[in-house]
């Protein structure tokens, strides 16, 4: 392989640390040698004055698990090297005894066919480690690990099923899975009482590896739902990461900071809870996020049943109408599965209920049953006050949540990394920038013990960005999400330059 000499770069190197001019050498996949006017005959010279170069980004918290293997390149144009799926209790594995349950479970977040599946969790690790487009590790998802063992049913499993849980969990995390995640406002891993997760942490934790959590709620109960996992850790002994922390919904703002107030007092108890968050006060999810998840019961074959009965239909639609935090015009319909309701696309549920001399809520129930449930939308979640605080607490790591979707997807798909260091970090000033790389490199490399990468250090992988301090940025907006990123200059990852198609 060949070996590169880059020249003259500004280094950002991953830890926090001031920037510094240097040359970087690189032999095979790894970084040998950084310093001052450094001379390697032979190897290529990449001219770097006026870039500035970083470890290539670690996207920590993603939903690529089907395109970190079919090669699409998004992540890579901002810069990301290495990509952390299986979050918020979807994985692709373990393999379900009927692989459309796991599939029905997942593909609104995974944006897939009713193809998909792997034979065993060893065969699906295999194929992210030999994604052409970024380092892939996973987390093994608590929903996909109870489809496999007890399909799509709510409540408590057996003693039988949850034994099953821990083993499989256990062989998932000795085989190459990073960690353990939940995703307890998803049907059917939101019904499970706190006893079943409190096992599977514990075997977690035994394993040495991160539990991450999309908690309970992240609307009025945030506080109490930031408890329970805290607790979870407190017992299991393990290390804990909050997923994409906010308060959501303008009731709720003031208990974001009531949130990370518990989670610093709960470090000054010795125990090892951190959080993740994105650059942008909206958020996207499946639309189904807004039922109450009991209706889910069974899968969304099961819901369809439910929609069609008159009755059934009204609890579902009550249930709606009782929690939501959001404002109908904060809704936006980012895709639908079939060309029926194109027209949705980009409106939000308050629009299109005026179009249609709707409710709100009855749109989303009509939309559910005319798509079969597949459909994702975009909300505006947070207050910008939040937004800083969250991204520049010490304990934040920042991260894409990003997911594809068959209509417009939330800009963080193409722009999150880009926009951190051009907006949030350059224009507003919210991070120096070697703050804001460490959150996207050094950190997540050290939370989710990621050897070798997250640093520009001799022995290191050489995973290295070069962009433009100056321009560097997404043009993403929530109207056009798919515009490039600008400033990239070139990306390598494990010592060789990546191509972007
Ligand atoms: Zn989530």
């Amino acid at each position: 392989m060949a070996d590169y000499l880059f020249t003259n770069g500004t280094i950002v190197d991953g830890t926090g640390d001031a920037p510094f001019l240097a040359d970087i050498l690189t032999h095979d996949n790894r970084i040998v040698r950084i310093g001052r006017n450094l001379s390697a005959p032979g190897a290529t010279l990449v001219e770097c004055t006026g870039l500035t170069l970083t470890p290539g980004f670690i996207d920590s918290h993603t939903h690529s698990d089907l395109q970190v293997v079919e090669g699409r390149t998004e992540k890579l144009r901002q810069g990301v090297t290495t990509e952390i799926v299986g979050n918020c209790g979807f994985s692709a594995y373990p393999p379900a005894k009927n692989p459309a349950d796991l599939r029905s479970f997942a593909n609104g977040i995974f944006c897939g066919d009713d193809q998909w599946g792997w034979p065993s969790t060893e065969a699906y690790l295999r194929s992210i480690e030999e994604s052409r487009t970024a380092n892939v590790v996973s987390l093994v998802g608590h929903g996909s690990l109870r489809i496999a063992v007890a399909g799509n049913k709510q409540g408590a499993v057996t003693e039988t099923e949850l034994l099953s849980m821990e083993s499989l969990l256990a062989e998932a995390l000795d085989a190459g899975a990073a960690g353990f995640s939940t995703g307890l406002m998803y049907a059917p891993g939101s019904s499970a009482p706190t006893e079943e997760l409190q096992r599977l942490c514990n075997v977690t934790a035994s394993c040495s590896k991160i539990y991450t959590s999309h908690i309970r709620s992240y609307f009025s109960g945030l506080v109490d739902a930031v408890k329970e996992q805290i607790d979870l850790a407190r017992h299991s002994g393990g290390k804990l990461q909050i997923s994409h922390l906010q308060a959501v919904g303008a009731a709720n703002w003031h208990l974001q900071a009531n949130a990370i107030d518990a989670m610093e007092q709960a470090r000054t108890e010795g125990i090892d809870v951190e959080f993740d968050c994105y650059p942008y006060v909206a958020g996207s999810s499946v639309l189904t996020q807004l039922l109450p998840q009991s209706a889910l019961d069974g899968g969304i074959a099961s819901l369809m049943a439910r929609l069609r009965d008159p009755a059934e239909r009204q609890t579902i639609r009550d249930g709606v109408l009782r929690s939501i935090p959001w404002r109908w015009s904060d809704i936006y319909i980012s895709s639908v599965g079939s060309e029926t309701n194109l027209g949705a696309i980009g409106k939000t549920l308050e629009e299109i209920a005026d179009e249609r001399g709707s409710d709100p809520v009855d749109v989303v129930l009509d939309l559910l049953l005319q798509e079969e449930g597949d459909a994702t939308m975009l909300c505006f979640n947070q207050s910008a006050e939040n937004l800083r605080a969250s991204l520049t607490h010490p304990f934040a790591t920042i991260i894409s949540d990003g997911f594809y979707v068959k209509g417009r997807p939330h800009p963080r798909l193409h722009g999150t990394f880009p926009l951190l260091l051009g907006t949030v970090t350059r224009d507003r000033g919210w991070l120096t920038l070697p703050e804001a790389v460490h959150k996207i490199t050094g950190k997540p490399a050290a939370r989710y013990a990621l050897s070798g990468r997250g640093v520009l250090k001799p022995g290191y992988f050489a995973d290295i960005v070069a962009f433009r301090a100056d321009t560097i940025d997404s043009p993403a907006t929530y109207e056009s999400p798919e515009l490039d990123p600008l400033g990239i200059q070139f990306v390598y990852r494990n010592g060789q330059p990546a191509t972007i198609e």
